[in-house]
C-alpha cells in the first residue's frame, strides 16, 4: 500500500531530508586521503544528534552505524571501518534521519583527492541519471519511466545498472511501498500520483552489472570489482511536478570551497 503524503506532510518531510543534506554538506569538508571511514560516521551521528534529529540507519535492520560507506567498488551498504581512504578512491555515502517522525534518506559519492577521468566520468553520468529519473516523476507517469530514464542513459555510456538493490517509497518509514527500479520500461509500474513520495537512487556500476555480497552481511561489491557510483535525492510529487526535497547544495558548496572543483 502507497502511503501518500499530505501537503504539510510534505514539508516535515523537506525538513527531515535538509537534515540530511547538511550532514552530507559537512561530511563533504572532511572527505579527503588519510581520514577513515569510522570517522566520518563519528561526525555524522553528532551532527544529526545536533540537529535534533536521529541517525536513521543506526539500528535499522540491525545496521550498525550512521552511515553507510562503500568504497570503490563497494555498490552499497558498506559498514564504516577504521582503514583510511586513499588519494584516487570514490566514496558513496548514504546518510538517514529521523526527524519530525519522518525519514530523511540520501546520498552523494564523493572523489577522494585527484581521480581518474574514466571515474569522473561515472560520477558524472550516475548522477545526470538520477535527475533524468526525477524529471519523469511526473503524475500520471509510471515507475518505469522513471526506471527507463535512469537505465538508458547509463547504458549509453555503458555502464551497468544493478537491479537487486532499487529506490523506495519514503515516509514514517525507511522503505515504503513501491519499489523504485533504476531500470524498467516505459509506462510500466504504478502510476505517480499527487503526494507520492520516493528516494530515487541510481547504482551504477563501471562495468558488470552484476553484484555479490560481502561475509558482513551487508556489503555489495560488483562482480568484477570495478567502481560503482551511488547518488540518491528525496521527491515528492506537489502540483503534479516532482520537488526535490533534498539538496546536494550544500555538498557542492562545501566541494567548490575545497578543491575549486566540481564533479
Ligand atoms: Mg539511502
Ligand atoms: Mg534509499
Amino acid at each position: 500500500m502507497i502511503h501518500y503524503k499530505t501537503r504539510e506532510e510534505i514539508e516535515l518531510m523537506r525538513e527531515s531530508a535538509q537534515v540530511v543534506s547538511r550532514t552530507l554538506g559537512m561530511i563533504a569538508k572532511e572527505v579527503k586521503p588519510g581520514v577513515t571511514p569510522l570517522h566520518l560516521d563519528t561526525l555524522a551521528e553528532e551532527y544529526i544528534r545536533a540537529e535534533g534529529a536521529i541517525p536513521g540507519f543506526l539500528g535499522l535492520y540491525d545496521f550498525p552505524n550512521t552511515l553507510c560507506i562503500s568504497v570503490n567498488e563497494q555498490v552499497v551498504h558498506g559498514i564504516p571501518n577504521g582503514k583510511p581512504l586513499e588519494e584516487g578512491d570514490i566514496i558513496s555515502v548514504d546518510c538517514g534521519a529521523i526527524k519530525n517522525d519522518f525519514y530523511g534518506d540520501h546520498a552523494y559519492t564523493f572523489a577522494v583527492g585527484e581521480v581518474s577521468d574514466e571515474i569522473k566520468q561515472l560520477l558524472k553520468v550516475t548522477k545526470e541519471s538520477l535527475y533524468l529519473g526525477i524529471e519523469q516523476m511526473v503524475a500520471g507517469n509510471r515507475i518505469g519511466d522513471v526506471g527507463f530514464a535512469i537505465q538508458s542513459h547509463a547504458e549509453k555510456h555503458g555502464y551497468g545498472v544493478v537491479r537487486e538493490l532499487v529506490g523506495h517509497g519514503l515516509g514514517r518509514k525507511m522503505h515504503e511501498s513501491p519499489e523504485v527500479p533504476n531500470y524498467g520500461k516505459r509506462g510500466r509500474g504504478p502510476k505517480l500520483k499527487e503526494g507520492l513520495v520516493l528516494a530515487v537512487e541510481p547504482m551504477i556500476n563501471m562495468g558488470t552489472r552484476r553484484i555479490n555480497q560481502l561475509n558482513d552481511g551487508w556489503t555489495i561489491i560488483t562482480a568484477d570489482r570495478r567502481p560503482s557510483a551511488h547518488f540518491e535525492h528525496d521527491i515528492a510529487i506537489v502540483d503534479g511536478k516532482p520537488d526535490i526535497l533534498s539538496t546536494f547544495e550544500y555538498v557542492e558548496k562545501a566541494l567548490e570551497e575545497v578543491n575549486g572543483l566540481l564533479v
